[in-house]
């Protein structure tokens, strides 16, 4: 099945990354949200981001022309019905996600995929709810999407192999790499980096290293580019919590549990970079950790 028509529902930080690329691989957007403060923030991100290829001789200014004029964003969720492939990237929340599913499907063309872009939610629950659980599958971009090389694509129990097929040519298309993962809690990556994050946070907890000393020592010692605390503010530390609580409960296994610093940290608001404070202070002119 050809797929030309690429809906995107939901433009935060992944969802404008995701029609960033679409749009360069000569695939038409169609990107929706909730918010047209969203949307407005979606394009002047997708611009600046494409500029600064464009400067670093990339792409050419002719090619980010020519790629923001293939985006089209709209308030009206149905107008992503008429597109070949449709993915979510809304809000990490399950009653979200399947609301929007729910008010998409009547405006759906027979042979359209669904996709989500969810860092951990159950690809084969989100399915059954639809009515094509056979062309519904996982779509998990990493962030930020412009350049980072994987896509983890995620068949759920009923996912057909035309769909997966349709899917990787896709992926295939950006030049980005597609790495298939089963419908287990938070697939591969996250599966394995979480727990790495959150026992570096158990680290910092218990005072066996402070916060420089933990990403130093995982940086020069295990030559990771980021350290876990520095890279745990640059996901979100709401998030990587969320995502700590889908595998405790999916695998209910005690290893996985959150460490109770982490939670602290997303009690008081201090989210990582997004709120300018995590592990580190993002306030001032360089990062300071915060213990
Ligand atoms: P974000 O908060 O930046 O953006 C979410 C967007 O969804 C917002 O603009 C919001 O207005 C919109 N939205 C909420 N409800 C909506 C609705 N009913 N209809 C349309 N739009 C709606 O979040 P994000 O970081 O871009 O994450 C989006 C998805 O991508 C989540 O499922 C997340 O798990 C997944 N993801 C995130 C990362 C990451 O590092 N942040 C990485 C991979 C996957």
């Amino acid at each position: 099945m050809e797929i030309q028509k690429i809906g995107i529902i939901g433009a935060g930080q992944m969802g404008n990354g995701i029609a960033h690329v679409m749009a360069l691989a000569d695939y038409d957007v169609v990107m929706t949200d909730v918010s047209q403060q969203a949307l407005d923030a979606a394009l002047v991100a997708i611009q600046k981001n494409m500029d600064r290829q464009a400067s670093r001789g990339k792409i050419s200014d002719a090619d980010v022309k020519a790629a923001m004029g293939r985006i089209s964003t709209t308030l009206n969720l149905p107008d992503v019905g008429a597109t070949d492939l449709v993915i979510e990237a809304a809000t990490e929340r399950e009653t979200v996600k399947q609301a929007i599913f729910e008010d998409l499907l009547p405006h759906l063309q027979p042979h359209t995929i669904l996709t989500s872009n969810t860092s951990s939610i159950s690809i084969t629950r989100l399915a059954s709810r639809t009515d094509r659980p056979e062309r519904f599958m996982g779509f998990h971009f990493m962030n930020p999407v412009p350049v980072m090389q994987l896509v983890e694509l995620i068949r759920g129990i009923a996912t057909d192999e035309p769909t997966f097929n349709a899917c990787k040519t896709v992926v295939d298309r950006l030049g980005k790499t597609a790495a298939s993962a089963e419908d287990f809690p938070a697939f591969i990556v996250n599966r394995i980096l979480m727990p790495m994050i959150n026992e570096a946070v158990y680290t910092l907890y218990e005072g066996v290293g402070n916060v420089r000393s933990i990403d130093e020592s995982m940086k020069l010692g295990a030559n990771h580019p980021m350290g876990p605390l520095e890279l745990a503010d640059f996901i979100g530390l709401d998030t990587c919590l969320a995502i700590m609580n889908v595998l405790h409960d999916g695998l209910a296994d005690t290893k996985y549990r959150p460490c109770p610093l982490l939670t602290k940290y997303v009690e008081a608001g201090w989210l990582g970079r997004k709120t300018k404070r995590g592990f580190y202070d993002y306030r001032g002119e360089t990062p300071v950790p915060t213990r």
